[in-house]
C-alpha cells in the first residue's frame, strides 16, 4: 500500500526532500508518496493542511520555514513533543502518536512532533569521521538552527562550546533557556560571546548563522583556528567554509545535515534505516 508523506512550507517549490525521500523508499523497497505542500503563512491554515492530511491518512509530514515554531505549539496542544523538539522549541516532523491513538484518542488530537535537525547534523560529521567526542567547538548563530543543534551537540560527548552571535544577548539568552529545560544542556559548560571577539584554537567550528543568504561576511578573528569547519547553508559557494580551508581546515557544506535529518524522519515514520552515505552518493549523481 502506497504510504503518503508531505512537506509544508512557504515557499516550497525549492524543496528537495520529495527527491530525497523517494531515493530512500527506492533504497528500502517501499511504496511511498511525497509531495510538497504549500501553505499560507497562518496559524489557522497550517492546522487545517496538517489535520486534513492526517485525517486523510497521511503517514508524515515535514515542516520547514516558516512553520517551525507553529508545529511546535500545536503538537503541545496535541499529541506531544520528543525530548529534542522541546528544547530546540522547533518541530520539523510530523507523525501520530499511536499510543494516544490506541486510547482511542482522535487522529487530530494525536499530531506529534519530533525535531531531526540537529541529530542530522551530529550523524552527518559523525558519517564524516570528524571527532566529536571530547571536541572544543565553536558554534556561531543563535537563531533557530543553532538552537535545535546544542543539544544533539552535547549528547556527542563534547567537551567544550562556546556560542558566538552578532547580537550577544541573544546568546546568553539561548543558553539561559535551554539550560532551563534541560539536565542535559544545564550541565555543559557554555561560554557565550559576539562574533567577532571570538579566537583561539577549537576542533570544530559550526556557522549556524543565515549570513549566507545574503551578501555580509562574518567578522572573523584572525586569531580563529579550527581543524573542522562546518556550515550549515549548501548550494552555493560559502566564503565562511573557504576561509578555513584556506588555513588548512577539513570543510563540509550542510547538504549532507539536510539528507541526515530526512533520513532521520524517514526511520521515525517507516522504521527503515537508510544507509546515508549511499543515498548521498545517488543524490549527488541527479
Ligand atoms: P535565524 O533567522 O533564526 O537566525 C539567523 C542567525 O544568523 C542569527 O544568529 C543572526 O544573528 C545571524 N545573522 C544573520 N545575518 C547576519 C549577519 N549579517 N552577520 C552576522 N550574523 C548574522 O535563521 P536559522 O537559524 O533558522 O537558519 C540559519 C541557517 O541555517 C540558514 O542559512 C538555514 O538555511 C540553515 N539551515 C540549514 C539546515 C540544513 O539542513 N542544512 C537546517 C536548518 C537551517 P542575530 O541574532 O545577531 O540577528
Amino acid at each position: 500500500m502506497t504510504q503518503h508523506f508531505i512537506v509544508i512550507g512557504n515557499p516550497i517549490a525549492h524543496s528537495k526532500s520529495p527527491q530525497i525521500h523517494t531515493l530512500f523508499a527506492a533504497q528500502v523497497g517501499i511504496d511511498i508518496r511525497y509531495q510538497r505542500q504549500y501553505c499560507p503563512d497562518d496559524e489557522a491554515s497550517f492546522t487545517a493542511v496538517i489535520e486534513a492530511f492526517f485525517c486523510g491518512g497521511g503517514v508524515g509530514a515535514n515542516v520547514t520555514v516558516p512553520f517551525k515554531q507553529v508545529a511546535y505549539d500545536c503538537c503541545v496542544a496535541r499529541g506531544g513533543l520528543s525530548e529534542h523538539a522541546k528544547v530546540a522549541g522547533a518541530v520539523n516532523t510530523l507523525l501520530l502518536n499511536k499510543a494516544l491513538l490506541n486510547q482511542g484518542v482522535p487522529v487530530t488530537e494525536a499530531i506529534y512532533g519530533d525535531n531531526t535537525d540537529g541529530q542530522g547534523l551530529v550523524n552527518h560529521m559523525t558519517s564524516l569521521k570528524w571527532p566529536l567526542k571530547g571536541a572544543r567547538v565553536a558554534l556561531i548563530g543563535a537563531g533557530g538552527a543553532a538552537r535545535g543543534i546544542i543539544l544533539p551537540l552535547i549528547e556527542s560527548g563534547i567537551a567544550a562550546l562556546t556560542i558566538a552571535n552578532r547580537t550577544v544577548s541573544k546568546a546568553t539568552n539561548l543558553v539561559n533557556e535551554l539550560s532551563a529545560a534541560s539536565p542535559t544542556v544545564n550541565e555543559q559548560q557554555i561560554e557565550t560571546c559576539r562574533t567577532a571577539e571570538l579566537d583561539g584554537q577549537f576542533d570544530i567550528i559550526i556557522n549556524a548563522t543565515s549570513i549566507g543568504l545574503s551578501d555580509d561576511t562574518l567578522p572573523i578573528s584572525t586569531e580563529l583556528n579550527c581543524h573542522y569547519a562546518y556550515d550549515l547553508m549548501y548550494g552555493r559557494p560559502l566564503p565562511f567554509l573557504q576561509h578555513f580551508a584556506a588555513r588548512g581546515a577539513q570543510t563540509s557544506d550542510g547538504y549532507g545535515m539536510l539528507i541526515g535529518q530526512a533520513a532521520l524522519s524517514f526511520e521515525r515514520w517507516t522504521g527503515h534505516r537508510i544507509d546515508v552515505i549511499q543515498a548521498t552518493e545517488e543524490l549527488n549523481k541527479e
